[in-house]
């Protein structure tokens, strides 16, 4: 039986119920804490240098049922709820800031679009808002009629319903980028705030926040500079993007020498593997949805989990791939989300 490493993803993690966004798609701060638990009965959780050390020479190898926990994005979150209770238990995690949304306090349009969504009851209503500019820039940018973009985006999402699907695709990736930009703009001053600058100090960690993790024990990793889907850049621009997510490390203080990639949108390409090769990237985290196998993966792009696909109960079955002859393993690869 393979021992795959199960690296398991999170975004939010908060007191979610309480919070002044409960429609947020966030993990509720008890769940986690069970799904901790959980994890602790059926896994070993590693560090990220184990993992580096594994992936390099076949006789680190990894104990059984290894498991790597990574939160991405930066969010206040992580300070505030996630490392108190990894540290009570003794628990390495893996976390990502983008170095834009620390340094520059700005909030990033994938977040935007997130409090947008949990601002409102009814995402119609959004849907509504976006066809309706979409009907006035129809000329300026040559757009499709309205039903072509909802039909082609509203579909196969792994957690969304068609509306909000639609929303967050138009709005992170779709339209065209400067009226995308524009759009997402005015509905989150319209829904959520006019003070980005105020909304970005409680979103996400600050540099001494980020300080605090690394002297906990924590791993940090790269997650670029500015959130972009670097597989959509030129080479000269991702080169750009991975040094300014490289010094960003360095002003923080983490370790430089083995550093990780974690892909915004689980985004890469050719380009930019072989840029990462060139300075040294020593693993970087794709959002495919799999177990990693470091024997046979690309150390580059190894696949995660996210954490809605591992139970939040400690009393939940075991996990499928347990020493089972002919059992399957847990996860193939499924799909590729862009949450
Ligand atoms: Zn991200």
């Amino acid at each position: 039986m393979p021992n795959r490493l199960t690296i398991v993803m999170y975004h939010y993690v908060r007191p979610l119920e309480a919070s002044r966004y409960p429609r947020l798609k966030a993990l509720e701060l008890e769940h986690f804490r069970g799904q901790l638990d959980y994890i602790q009965r059926h896994y070993r959780v590693v560090s990220m240098e184990q993992v580096i050390a594994a992936s390099r020479d076949a006789r680190d190898a990894l104990p059984a049922h290894p498991l790597l926990l990574t939160f991405d994005d930066g969010y206040r979150d992580h300070h505030d709820h996630v490392l108190p209770l990894l540290t009570q238990r003794g628990l390495q995690g893996s976390f990502f800031p983008p170095a834009c949304a620390v340094l520059e306090r700005r909030v990033l349009d994938v977040n935007k679009i997130h409090f947008i969504l949990a601002s409102v009851e009814d995402p119609g209503v959004l849907v509504d808002f976006i066809f309706s500019a979409m009907d006035e820039a129809r000329v300026h940018y040559g757009l499709e009629p309205n039903h072509v973009y909802f039909s082609g985006l509203s579909s196969d999402s792994r957690y969304d319903d068609p509306p909000t699907t639609f929303v967050k695709r138009a709005l992170q990736r779709e339209l065209p980028e400067d009226f995308r930009q524009q759009l997402t703009e005015r509905l989150f001053s319209q829904y959520v705030t006019s003070d980005e600058k105020a909304f970005a100090e409680e979103l996400y960690m600050s540099e001494g926040q980020l300080r605090h993790l690394l002297e906990a024990g924590m791993f940090i990793g790269s997650h670029g500079d500015q959130h972009y889907w670097l597989n959509s850049l030129s080479p000269a621009h991702q080169i750009e993007e991975v040094e300014r997510g490289l010094r960003f490390l360095e002003v923080l203080g983490a370790c430089r020498d083995d550093w990780v990639m974690c892909y915004p949108y689980g985004g890469y390409d050719d380009s930019l593997l072989s840029i990462l090769r060139a300075r040294g990237c020593a693993l970087g985290l794709t959002t495919e949805v799999a177990l990693a196998d470091l024997t046979a993966n690309d150390p580059l792009i190894l696949p995660r989990i996210d954490t809605n696909d591992l139970p939040t109960d400690v009393e939940a079955p075991p996990p499928m791939d347990f020493g089972g002859q002919g059992r399957e393993p847990l996860f193939d690869a499924v799909s590729r989300e862009t949450s």
